[in-house]
């Protein structure tokens, strides 16, 4: 069975970087693309970072019972990973990547133990984290503050993943994580 590796941060920390990252250097992952209920944000493509759900087929998706796990990240934003999108990577023995919301990341680390690693990405400050967002320019100013307000209570849940890391320089935070899961994948 395939390796799980999850990803969890406050919004704007840098998960999205460091996953692309890891992605490019890496051909032996492969990126878990979940569910949501929100609209496409910049060149974002249906299939590649999400399946973008209409509000209705995502709750029917809820009702049928095709997720592993979902959230409702921000009011009426709902995210969630499909049962079948996890099972058709561990079954060809992939090791799977997480870009997934603090509870979530919980939830998937339960589920799978020690098959699974789940690491904190933490940013330097929430100042930091309001500067990235602003600068990213893919959000509006009030779904800017909403992630910001969400960010504090976020981060009180790092302490229950198994690793953290700083994202301050980028160069640094890329080869720490590079280190982790090379260490992660080569030990059984
Ligand atoms: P997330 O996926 O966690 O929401 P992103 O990876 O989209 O975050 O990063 C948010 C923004 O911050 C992006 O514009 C990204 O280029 C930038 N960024 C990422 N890491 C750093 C860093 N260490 N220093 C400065 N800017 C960064
Ligand atoms: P964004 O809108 O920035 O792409 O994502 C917002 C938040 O939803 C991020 O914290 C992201 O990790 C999280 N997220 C993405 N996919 C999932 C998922 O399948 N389940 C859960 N619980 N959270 C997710």
């Amino acid at each position: 069975m395939g390796k799980l590796i999850i990803i969890s941060a406050p919004s704007g920390a840098g998960k999205s970087t460091l996953i692309n990252h890891l992605l490019s250097i890496r051909n032996d992952l492969s990126f878990s693309i979940s569910a949501t209920s929100r609209s496409p944000r910049g060149s974002e493509k249906n299939g590649v970072e999400y399946y973008f759900l209409s509000p209705e087929t995502f709750k029917q998706k809820i009702q049928n019972q095709e997720f592993i796990e979902y959230e409702e990240v921000y009011p009426n934003c709902f995210y969630g990973t499909l049962k079948s999108e996890v099972d058709n990577a561990l079954k060809n023995n992939k090791t799977i990547l997480f870009d997934i919301d603090v509870k979530g990341g919980i939830n998937i680390k339960n589920i799978y133990k020690e098959k699974a690693i789940s690491i904190f990405i933490e940013p330097p400050s929430i100042e930091a984290l309001k500067e990235r967002l602003s600068k990213r320019n893919t959000d509006s100013k009030e779904m800017i503050e909403k992630r910001v307000a969400k960010a504090t209570e976020e981060m009180s849940y790092a302490s229950q993943f198994d690793v953290k890391i700083i994202n301050d320089n980028l160069d640094t935070a890329k080869k720490t994580i590079e280190t982790i899961i090379k260490n992660f994948l080569e030990n059984d």
